[in-house]
């Protein structure tokens, strides 16, 4: 038994392929490179009953992972995290089987985690000791922190704009932070800039091949607490897209396996109406999106103007007869309070926007009413203290309260 199947990395535009033993970052065309794993031989040694009784994280779909070498692995705890059934939500939007993938609960309190601990695993393995990437927030305060861990120095920039939380999170780790007053794309720019002249390991979403390979997590762990029988839709918050191609990539290799039969679910690809690049593509049915001028969302990680894996989301969702919504903002928000208020579930701008895309699909009839639905929640609400607004009635000492607190 190998630690970890992996063959080789192989490119999705041109179909080049390359080694997972040196570090590699694009492909010569420009496209985003993938990991492949021998699953001929990981099928033959090893079942999914082996899962039984691992431990209690990402890590244990190690074989499903790049990393060559457990003495590599760089974890805080990561993933397994709960998929809870929403029954009050459920009842509210007349979606029987609802269901909540809360990437609220991990280390860094966002699903960022999953990618920052395989990638900066791998980097490890590949001897990178310094790395830099553009991020609105999360990425770079997950980042920041596994590469703290790991032993390798970090280079964040961010729009001066991101979570205040993700600015200390990056601060505290040692990270050398830089602020951009302007957009991620802007801060993309100087990354590469700064990667060219210095000769930084360059951890921009998609620039490297592992992240996907983290998030890819979230398809497995669906599966396996769905008992290896797949749900009919999942709806995922889409920025990079780094997490809809990692489930879709996921799901496609344990069919692959044999692990899981029938279709695939229907893939959701749910964006902000400030930045619905995405989207629009899907609605024109094209299969790249264009870049989305001033863009703007209170759904801080969902605002990516031009995903540069654009073209693998829309394939997800047009391989598993999926789609694709814009949420504005005032509809996100007041789904926040509801999640809240009905099921005590404080969930981020982003996930909040999965459940009102699932409420409007079903609406529209194109979830029916028995299907079984999981929509992410990506990260804890927590982190976005300040898209919160609250009225609370101030009382003086001595004061009582009137009103009954039920009525
Ligand atoms: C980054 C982020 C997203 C979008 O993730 P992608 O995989 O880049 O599409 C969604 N929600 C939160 C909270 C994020 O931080
Ligand atoms: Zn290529």
């Amino acid at each position: 038994m190998k630690y970890s199947y992996i063959s080789h990395l192989y490119c999705p535009k041109c179909s080049n392929t390359f080694s997972h033993e040196q570090k590699n970052q694009l492909c010569t065309c420009g496209s985003p490179l993938l990991v492949e794993y021998d699953l001929e031989q990981l099928g033959k040694e090893l079942s999914k009953e082996d899962l039984v009784g691992r431990v209690s994280s990402l890590w244990r779909y190690h074989e499903l992972l790049p990393v060559g070498d457990e003495s590599d692995v760089v974890t805080l705890g990561e993933g397994m995290t709960p998929l809870i059934k929403m029954p009050a939500m459920g009842e509210d939007m007349k979606i029987a089987n609802l269901w909540m993938k809360d990437e609220g609960i991990i280390p860094t309190g966002t699903f960022k985690a999953r990618g920052a601990a395989v990638g900066v695993s791998k980097a490890k393995e590949l001897g990178v000791t310094e790395l830099a990437m553009p991020t609105n927030g999360n990425a770079g305060a997950a980042w920041s922190l596994y590469a703290a861990r790991g032993g390798i120095q970090s280079t964040i920039v961010m729009p001066i704009d991101a979570p205040k939380i993700t600015r200390n999170e990056s601060a505290i780790s040692g990270s050398n932070l830089y602020l951009v007053d302007g957009l991620i794309s802007d801060a993309g720019k100087i990354v590469a800039q700064s990667v060219a002249e210095h000769g930084l390991f360059d951890a921009s979403t998609l620039k490297e091949p592992y992240r996907i390979e983290g998030k890819k997590t979230m398809g497995l762990e669906i599966a396996e607490q769905m008992d290896w029988k797949l749900p009919d839709v999942i709806l995922y918050p889409t920025g990079g897209g780094v997490g809809i191609i990692g489930i879709y990539k996921a799901l496609t290799e344990l069919k692959k396996l044999g692990w899981v039969e029938g279709e695939l679910p229907r893939l959701v690809a749910v964006q902000a109406e400030g930045c619905a690049p995405i989207v629009k593509a899907w609605e024109e049915g094209r299969s790249e999106s264009e870049f989305w001028n001033d863009s703007k969302t209170v759904a801080f990680g969902i605002n990516v103007p031009k995903a540069l894996g654009d073209f693998l989301v829309l394939e997800a969702i047009y391989q598993t007869n999926g789609c694709a919504v814009a949420i504005e903002d005032e509809a996100l928000l007041a789904e926040q309070k509801t999640l809240a208020s009905l099921e005590g579930a404080f969930v981020c701008p982003e996930g909040a926007a999965t459940f009102v895309a699932a409420r409007r699909l079903r609406e529209q009839g194109w979830i029916k009413e028995q299907e079984i639905v999981v929509a992410l929640n990506t990260g804890m609400g927590i982190k976005y203290p300040d898209t919160i607004t609250v009225e609370v009635p101030i009382l003086q000492k001595g004061d009582t309260i009137k009103k009954s607190i039920k009525s």
